[in-house]
């Protein structure tokens, strides 16, 4: 039982060493996004459930089954244990996915009228008096997808059909609950390289998702002028154009 639960506590650490490292440099990645990020959470989880399952062996080793904390012959052991419990379930509750701020005021400005809008196959897609070019998902019954006017005026028709069949991948993949676990394993284990690399690499992946999406519906040409007008500077939108080319 020693030797399985070393043997688990080794391979644990060498995923959480090693996958990083492979995930961020393969080129595979960057046209299959949806197994990348399946890739990086069952990083996670072999690297979590090996290493607490490892340790759980080794301390548990030769013990009884009646009494494997031994508390009968220390109460101090049921204290370790409840510690060991709180710590899982501080972790537990750290990667817990919270809505940000920013979809509360999306929600409110919908709820209110604020932003007009209409149902388009399903999903609620409103219009934000803004200048600034801006579109953006939000998740949950009250959400939907939002354009600014300063985006939509520049847009062709066909353009905007793929900012909003875009934005409805993110919703219809729940792309909101991947990144928002991400940057919580981020935010528990901060000091763990591969976590960061984790959420930096999610928040990419789940654009490319949503890319894949939208041009099987609207056509890649359509998708690539529109991240062109939307995010034509930026150095994510030019890998997701050429991404498209
Ligand atoms: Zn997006």
């Amino acid at each position: 039982m020693v030797v399985t639960g070393a043997c688990l506590v080794v391979l644990a650490l060498a995923v959480v060493a090693f996958a990083p490292r492979v995930l961020t440099r393969a080129a595979w990645t960057i046209d299959r996004p949806l197994t990348a990020i399946a890739a990086w959470q069952a990083a996670v989880v072999v690297g979590v459930a090996g290493f607490v399952v490892g340790i759980a062996l080794v301390v548990l080793a030769g013990r009884p089954l009646t009494d494997p904390f031994g508390i009968d012959a220390s109460p101090s052991h049921g204290l370790n244990v409840g510690v060991a419990v709180l710590a899982v379930v501080a972790f537990a509750v750290a990667v817990r996915v919270r809505p940000g701020p920013e979809h509360e005021a999306v929600r409110e400005a919908i709820r209110t009228g604020a932003a007009p809008h209409r149902e388009v196959d399903g999903t609620l897609v409103a219009v934000l008096q803004a200048d600034t070019a801006l579109a953006c998902a939000v998740p949950g019954r009250s959400g939907g997808v939002l354009v600014s006017t300063g985006l939509a005026e520049q847009l062709r028709t066909d353009e905007l059909e793929a900012v909003v069949a875009h934005e409805r991948a993110h919703l219809r993949q729940h792309h909101a609950a991947v990144v928002g676990f991400a940057e919580s394993v981020e935010r528990a284990v901060p000091w763990v390289p591969g976590a960061r690399a984790m959420a930096r690499s999610t928040r990419v992946l789940v654009e490319f998702a949503a890319d894949d999406a939208a041009a099987r519906r609207v056509g890649r040409d359509a998708l690539r002028r529109a991240v062109l007008v939307a995010d034509g500077t930026g150095a994510l939108g030019a890998v997701r154009a050429s991404r498209l080319s």
